[in-house]
C-alpha cells in the first residue's frame, strides 16, 4: 500500500515577545495506508505539536506535507478545512463535543459541512454510533455521558466521513484505566477494519496495541520501531 502520510524535514516554530521558539526542528516520517502508531516521548517533545500539523489544525514554518498525494503544506485556510473535515478524523484528550448537543447530532455534525443531506446523515450517524457502542445513548447531551462514552461519541465524530487518517492526541488521557481500555479495544476494532490510526501516549502499554512506535525527544524523531 502507498503512504497516506509523507512529511520532510517539518519545522515549526513558535513566536513568543522577542524569542522564538524551536518545536519541532526536522521531522521527516512516511506512514502508510493501513497502519497503527503511537506516538511518544516526554512533555513538551513536540507530539501535540506535529499532531495538529498531521490534522491540519496548523501548519508548518517550512517542510512539506503531503496528505493522500496532497501537499496540504501550503494550502488556504478554507482549503484546509475541507480537508479536516473529509480526510481527518481527531480524537481529542478532553473530548471537544459541542456540549448542547445531542449524541447523534455531534456525530452528524462534520457530514453538515461535507454537505450531505439530513436523511443521510441520521442513517450515517446511527449506523457510526451502534458501531461504538452507543445505539441507546443518541439523544444523550454529553453532560449526561460518562467520560468512556464521551470519547465514544467523540470516536464515532471521527468516523463518520470515513477519512483517511485518525488521529488521537492522549485518549484515553481522562479516563480511568478500564474505560480507557474499552477505548484502546474500539481503536484496535478501528484499525482492524483498515483504518490509519496515529495515537498520542505516554503510557506504554496503551501504545504496546499500536504496530510501530516513534518516539519523539526535543523536537526530533529519536527512534521509529515496528512490532
Ligand atoms: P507534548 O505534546 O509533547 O507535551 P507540545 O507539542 O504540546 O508537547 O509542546 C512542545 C513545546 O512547544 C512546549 O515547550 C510548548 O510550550 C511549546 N508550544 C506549543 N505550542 C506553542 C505555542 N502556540 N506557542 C508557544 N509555544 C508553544
Ligand atoms: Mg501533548
Amino acid at each position: 500500500m502507498g503512504n497516506v502520510i509523507e512529511i520532510r524535514n517539518i519545522i515549526r516554530d513558535f513566536q513568543l515577545g522577542q524569542e522564538t521558539v524551536h518545536v519541532l526542528k526536522g521531522i521527516n516520517l512516511d506512514i502508510k495506508t493501513g497502519e497503527y502508531v503511537a506516538i511518544m516521548g516526554p512533555s513538551g517533545s513536540g507530539k501535540s505539536t506535529l499532531m495538529n500539523l498531521l490534522g491540519c489544525l496548523d501548519t508548518p514554518t517550512s517542510g512539506s506535507y503531503i496528505l493522500n498525494g496532497k501537499d496540504v503544506s501550503q494550502m488556504s485556510d478554507d482549503d484546509l478545512a475541507d480537508i479536516r473535515n473529509t480526510e481527518i478524523g481527531f480524537v481529542f484528550q478532553t473530548f471537544n463535543l459541542l456540549p448542547r448537543t445531542t449524541a447523534l447530532d455531534n456525530v452528524a455534525l462534520p457530514m453538515v459541512y461535507a454537505g450531505k443531506s439530513k436523511a443521510q446523515r441520521i442513517e450515517r450517524a446511527t449506523e457510526v454510533l451502534k458501531n461504538v457502542g452507543l445505539a441507546d445513548r443518541m439523544d444523550h447531551k454529553p453532560n449526561q455521558l460518562s467520560g468512556g462514552q464521551r470519547q465514544r461519541v467523540a470516536l464515532g465524530r471521527a468516523l463518520v466521513n470515513n477519512p483517511s487518517i485518525i488521529l488521537a492526541d492522549e485518549p484515553t488521557g481522562n479516563l480511568d484505566s478500564k474505560t480507557g481500555d474499552e477505548i484502546m479495544k474500539l481503536f484496535d476494532e478501528i484499525h482492524q477494519a483498515g483504518n490509519t490510526v496515529i495515537m498520542v501516549t505516554h503510557e506504554e502499554e496503551i501504545a504496546s496495541n499500536a504496530k510501530r512506535i516513534i518516539r519523539l525527544r526535543d523536537g526530533l524523531v529519536e527512534s521509529d520501531t515496528f512490532s
